[in-house]
């Protein structure tokens, strides 16, 4: 198996050049004061479709063939993922087809079909989503392209950070959260070659540390689906290819409950103005929670995204 490298992600750039926004670097004084730290925060729940997720499907469906973009791209995913496929796809002028739960939210649904998609329902308790998704693959033609665990994937997540380190230069650690693995990993590329000196954490829901417990073991480790309000980290394991880099490249993955994803989601809504979903708070609470090592630091945040159901969002902020 060939692990991506730095390479791959300066080409995802290229690719990804014009059409991804550049988003903004935004810095916090209240933060900074309160931490004795420099924060820098990339914030990509400004990129379109609100979360980095644009930049490994654009980078990976453009890399698509005459054939394949004939027939298009398939995903299965509720979240951030079909939408960032279904963009992609429409952008790029091919078919794409997504398999979401039958219960997922219908402004989830809605938001794909928006982007020009097709999409599948599948009954979650009946029904095997991959085993379904790769039949239509065959049945179409179409190339499955999976969330996290794909060297196009990963190499075009890598270029939020590469844009982070490219504005500030060095930093002394980089947080970012860790769902199956593609935005670390990819994170990770930049960081070992554009600032070898910089630490590097993910930040896993503490309900769902299957990244944590994998470093440890060395090994993949399964878990089962964990309860927790970040719903893009609700990953069960990392994948082939984001482990082989995170166990080589990362320096460790941290944990946050969701009591402090709240605490982090509050400061930016207070201080910061910015509405980030759960999942996008991992890196700053997790970067808190490392108070005395972040202390004098320069300390970059990758918030990786703001798609959350305005209803939903405000009764987490109401709870204290
Ligand atoms: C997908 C997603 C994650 C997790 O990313 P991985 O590449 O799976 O680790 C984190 N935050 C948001 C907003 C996401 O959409």
């Amino acid at each position: 198996m060939q692990l991506p490298t730095y390479d791959d992600v300066v080409a995802a750039a290229a690719r990804i050049q014009g059409h991804a926004h550049h988003t903004p670097v935004l810095r916090s004084a209240t933060a900074d004061a309160r931490w004795d730290a420099q924060f820098f925060f990339k914030c990509e729940n400004f990129q379109r479709m609100g979360a980095f997720k644009f930049r490994g499907a654009f980078n990976a469906l453009s890399k698509f063939d005459a054939t394949q973009r004939q027939a298009g791209a398939i995903a299965f995913s509720s979240g951030n993922h079909a939408q960032a496929v279904a963009l992609s796809a429409r952008l790029l002028g091919m078919p794409a087809l997504i398999v979401m739960p039958q219960d997922a939210p219908a402004a989830k649904l809605a938001a794909t079909r928006g982007y020009g998609a097709e999409v599948v329902l599948y009954d979650r308790f009946t029904e095997d989503r991959e085993a379904l998704t790769l039949r239509l693959a065959v049945e179409r033609g179409m190339t499955l392209i999976p969330p996290y665990d794909h060297p196009d994937v990963i190499a075009g997540q890598g270029t939020a950070a590469k844009e982070l380190f490219e504005e500030t230069g060095p930093l002394d650690r980089l947080y970012m959260c860790t769902g199956g693995g593609g935005l670390t990993s990819g994170s990770a590329l930049a960081a070992r070659a554009l600032a070898p000196q910089c630490k590097v954490y993910g930040v896993e829901p503490e309900a769902g540390n299957d990244g944590q417990q994998s470093l440890r073991a060395g090994r993949i480790v399964h878990i089962p689906v964990p309860k927790t309000i970040a719903d893009g980290a609700q990953t069960q394991h990392l994948g082939a290819y984001t482990f082989g880099i995170i166990r080589r490249d990362v320096d460790d993955i941290l944990t946050a409950t969701d009591a402090q994803l709240v605490e982090a989601m509050r400061f930016f809504a207070e201080r910061m103005k910015m509405v980030v979903e759960p999942t996008g708070c991992l890196a700053f609470a997790g970067a808190c929670t490392d108070a005395a090592a972040i202390k004098g630091a320069r300390v970059g945040v990758i918030i990786s995204g703001g798609n959350v159901d305005l209803a939903r969002y405000a009764e987490l902020l109401a709870t204290r």
